[in-house]
């Protein structure tokens, strides 16, 4: 990684860029000044040493090109993609075509488990997006420590021998399952866990502070999910604005120093340009009280990943997992992404339907109604 750039001069490009939404018609209009765009804020992302942005982007599946680039001119300069988010490579790899490489920190993943494969997945994603290295090789949605045999291990470590990859990790929606194994292998230089104010705090600080006390680098993942496109017109005589939930929800996973970067998906400009200012604005008692409202009313259907309830169901059904599935939908409104992965479960875990039960047997701590969601995840993505 080359020099970064110092704030200095990312704000200079941000400030020289058309804003969004300036006039274009018009002549005797004076033109509109472009937005000002706030300091971006770098943070040290564990024993790697790289300094990123503190909001970083979740490229996901079909990103905006116009925003990513816009991102790129603002200064964030972390991106998280990976080999199972369909074109999701070449398309971001068609936005930083002709920018300075060492200036943006890539990170990718491969859905694989045998070493052939994992090695193979790495020339792909290269290819795809055309460059000679990632900055960072993940390991996809890795829960179980045996989601990563030592086959893996070796291939990801090979990566790093290799220079195609600086540093390697693995993404996962608990990281209490997976600490120990981390700081066992020492193997892994980050990882990229879920992490946000509904399912943080007491569900995952602890482990986080193990990880980043080790020198690992933590990346925050859906971040901002579950606090996106809420009606809160009936909140108090003044609504926050839209945008104001994800913004404090940012905003507090910030203030956890243990969190290197976030990476939180962005379709449209307005959001990226509200989400930037997390970087320089302080966490409140406003955004403390805004998040706590949210929290409180997405508490019957967002499922906090507390895998309190694993092994639970007589008829075996993952409902951690499922619940995730169905919030890709609700709250993310990727259907796409909702159906695929609940496609994956086998046959007979597809063909349960809560409905069929008198009763359900699991109790969720944190209010989720769990059998009422599974009935919602059957109807709509089996
Ligand atoms: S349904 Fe409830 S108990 Fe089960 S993982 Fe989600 S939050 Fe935890
Ligand atoms: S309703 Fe509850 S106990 Fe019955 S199948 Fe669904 S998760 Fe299992």
């Amino acid at each position: 990684m080359g020099s970064q750039p110092s704030r200095r001069q990312f704000l200079q490009a941000g400030l020289a860029l058309p804003a969004a939404g300036v006039a274009s018609a018009g002549l005797d209009r004076a033109p509109v000044p472009p937005a000002p765009v706030p300091p971006a804020e770098y943070r040290t992302l564990g024993k790697t040493g790289l300094r990123v942005t503190g909001v970083g982007y979740g490229i996901g599946f079909v990103p905006i090109p116009e925003v990513v680039a816009r991102a790129l001119d603002m200064g964030i300069n972390y991106y998280d993609t990976s080999r199972d988010y369909g074109d999701s490579e070449k398309i971001f790899s068609g936005v930083i075509r002709g920018r300075q490489r060492d200036r943006i920190v890539i990170a990718t993943k491969s859905p694989s488990r045998r070493k052939a494969d994992i090695l193979k997945d790495l020339d792909t994603s290269l290819a795809a997006l055309g460059t000679d290295y990632v900055d960072i090789w993940h390991l996809h949605a890795r829960d179980t420590p045996a989601s990563i045999p030592d086959e893996a291990v070796e291939a990801m470590l090979e990566c790093k021998r290799s220079g195609k990859a600086r540093f390697v990790g693995f993404s996962c929606h608990d990281p209490n399952q997976m600490v120990d194994f981390v700081l066992e292998t020492k193997a892994f230089d980050v990882v990229q866990t879920t992490y946000s104010f509904p399912i943080g705090g007491r569900f995952r600080d602890r482990a986080i502070e193990r990880l980043a006390g080790a020198g690992v680098g933590i990346i925050a993942m859906k971040v901002v999910v579950a606090l996106t496109g809420l009606n809160l017109s009936s909140l108090d005589n003044e609504p926050p604005r839209k945008g104001d939930g994800p913004l404090a929800g940012i905003k507090w996973v910030l203030s956890n120093p243990a969190v290197g970067t976030t990476v939180p998906h962005m379709k449209t400009i307005p959001e990226l340009e509200m989400n930037f200012r997390a970087m320089s604005e302080p966490y409140t008692a406003a955004d403390e009280k805004l998040l706590y409202v949210l929290n409180e009313r997405i508490r019957p259907d967002y499922c906090r990943m507390c895998y309190e309830c694993t092994g639970k169901c007589p008829q075996g059904l993952p409902v951690t997992d499922m619940l995730r599935y169905l919030a890709y939908h609700d709250f993310c409104g990727n259907y796409h992404q909702a159906r695929m992965q609940f496609a994956l479960l086998p046959p007979d875990i597809r063909s349960v339907r809560c409905g069929d039960c008198a009763r359900c047997v699991i109790e969720c701590p944190n209010g989720v109604q769990v059998r009422d969601r599974l009935v919602r995840a059957q109807g709509l993505l089996a």
